[in-house]
């Protein structure tokens, strides 16, 4: 059965001397994979063991690069990553906030890894992922997980068992982080908070309801500015639908992979520049 979070008796910085001890442990079963996990259930555990070119490590936030298309004699990049397999595991992570084990490699090139062995370095979120064309020239997805500090990770939420499966499970959810500053309000106001894809307002106990959605998500490594021509005002469910890439939009506002267009209020700016970000890195398919 496959563990999601920390494994009963091994603590944060329980340190391991081979891939083989690691997965006696269950830290992280496979041998050779650095993502254990599939594409029904997402992933329970990472590798980091030096194996991309292109992954990051800042300690709190790791990006990381998915599996696949590379040589199996030279380890280089040779072909396009496809959002499959445990590439799907991971994005199914970030979707239902399930976290993942990291475990730190000493081939791992990074200040923080340690010099032999493997370390168990806590739990992580996937906080989005996208893709690009990575060093190699090819398309590789990519994810950025942010490191779940020990008070979050031990507020767990004990499900009532399912009346569909007999087997207890322990989830923890938490929430996609949304960001609304003054811009994001002023352009929730000048669609009097009506979704630009289907033209809906939610109205609560407290008012109308809207999400500021940036085009280029803000913060690292994407970076997009936190200005007016980067912003939509979108309802929670095309806000979902287009951080995950279930639309994107052309230049013309055509809307790719829905039906229409993206209403636009002539004096909101829409940079193409975002627009295109958007299509490179979170489409379906580039
Ligand atoms: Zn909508």
């Amino acid at each position: 059965m496959r563990v999601f979070g920390h494994v009963v008796g091994i603590p944060e910085g329980s340190e391991f001397e081979n891939r083989y001890t690691l997965s006696q442990y269950g830290v992280h079963r496979p041998l050779q994979a650095g993502i254990s996990g599939s594409q029904d259930e997402g992933a329970d555990s990472i590798v980091l063991s030096g194996g991309y070119e292109d992954d990051k490590d800042y300690g709190d936030v790791i990006i990381y690069t998915g599996h696949g298309g590379r040589s199996q004699v030279t380890g280089l990049q040779v072909a396009d990553q496809k959002l499959t397999r445990q590439n799907l595991a991971l994005a199914l992570n970030c979707q239902r906030g399930t976290p993942v084990r990291v475990i730190r490699g000493y081939k791992h090139t990074s200040p923080i890894s340690p010099k032999e062995g493997y370390r168990y370095d806590g739990l992580y979120r996937v906080d989005s992922y996208w893709q690009e064309q990575g060093l190699s020239g090819f398309v590789i997805w990519r994810f950025r997980l942010e490191k779940i500090h020990e008070q979050l990770a031990t507020d767990t939420v004990e499900e009532p068992p399912s009346i569909y499966e007999n087997s207890e499970r322990i989830e923890i959810t938490i929430q996609r982080i949304m960001r609304d500053t003054k811009l994001a309000l002023s352009v929730k106001e000048m669609y009097n908070f009506e979704c630009q894809v289907c033209q809906i307002r939610i109205l609560t106990n407290a008012g109308l309801y809207a999400e500021a959605a940036h085009i280029q998500p803000l913060g690292m490594p994407h970076n997009g500015p936190d200005s007016i021509d980067n912003i939509l005002c979108l309802c929670p469910n095309h806000h979902v639908m287009f951080d995950f890439g279930g639309f994107s939009i052309a230049d013309d506002l055509t809307l790719i992979g829905l039906e229409g267009g993206l209403y636009k209020e002539p004096k909101h700016f829409i940079n193409p520049r975002y627009l295109q970000y958007h299509r490179e890195h979170f489409a379906d398919k580039i």
